[in-house]
C-alpha cells in the first residue's frame, strides 16, 4: 500500500480548475498555436534572441518586432517540484503533481513550465531528458505537459 510520500508513485496531472490563462497581445499567438498542438517560441527579428515568456521588448536589443518559430518540444528538466498537499481539498485527488521547469535546447536558454505526465516521482531529477506532450483542457485550450524522453 502506498503512502501519500511514496516517491514510487506516478506523478498526477494538476486539477484542470487550476489551470486558467489570461492571454494578451503578446502570448495570444503561443496559446493559438498550442490549441493546434505546435510549440512555438518568440524570438526577436532584429537580433534573433528567443525570449519566453513574449515581451514587449526585447531584453537584449529593445526591439519590439518578434516572430514564431516552431520548436520539437525536447528539452530537459532545469528544475521541479513534487506538490505533495492540495492547496484546496477539492483536488486532494491530483497529488502529488510535478510542476517542472524544462529549457529548451537551441532558444538561448528558454525555459517552459509544464507539470511531469508517465513519470515516476523517484525518477526525477534536473539534467531528465524530456518532451512534450499537449494536454487538452477545457474552452479548446492545449497546455504543455512533459513525459521522460525514450531512453531516460
Ligand atoms: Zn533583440
Amino acid at each position: 500500500m502506498s503512502t501519500a510520500y511514496d516517491a514510487d508513485q506516478v506523478a498526477k496531472l494538476p486539477d484542470e480548475r487550476i489551470i486558467s490563462l489570461t492571454p494578451d497581445v503578446w502570448t495570444q499567438p503561443f496559446w493559438d498555436a498550442a490549441a493546434h498542438h505546435r510549440l512555438v517560441v518568440p524570438r526577436c527579428t532584429a537580433c534573433g534572441t528567443f525570449r519566453l515568456p513574449p515581451s514587449a521588448f526585447c531584453w537584449k536589443c529593445r526591439a519590439q518586432e518578434i516572430e514564431w518559430v516552431e520548436h520539437d518540444g525536447r528539452g530537459a528538466v532545469y528544475s521541479f517540484t513534487i506538490v505533495w498537499h492540495p492547496l484546496l481539498p477539492d483536488v486532494a485527488d491530483s497529488v502529488p503533481y510535478v510542476p517542472a521547469v524544462v529549457e529548451l535546447p537551441n532558444t538561448n536558454a528558454c525555459r517552459l513550465v509544464g507539470a511531469m505526465v508517465d513519470t515516476r516521482l523517484s525518477d526525477m531529477r534536473i539534467g531528465l531528458n524530456v518532451e512534450l506532450v499537449w494536454r487538452d483542457v477545457e474552452g479548446g485550450v492545449a497546455v504543455p505537459t512533459w513525459r521522460p524522453a525514450e531512453g531516460e
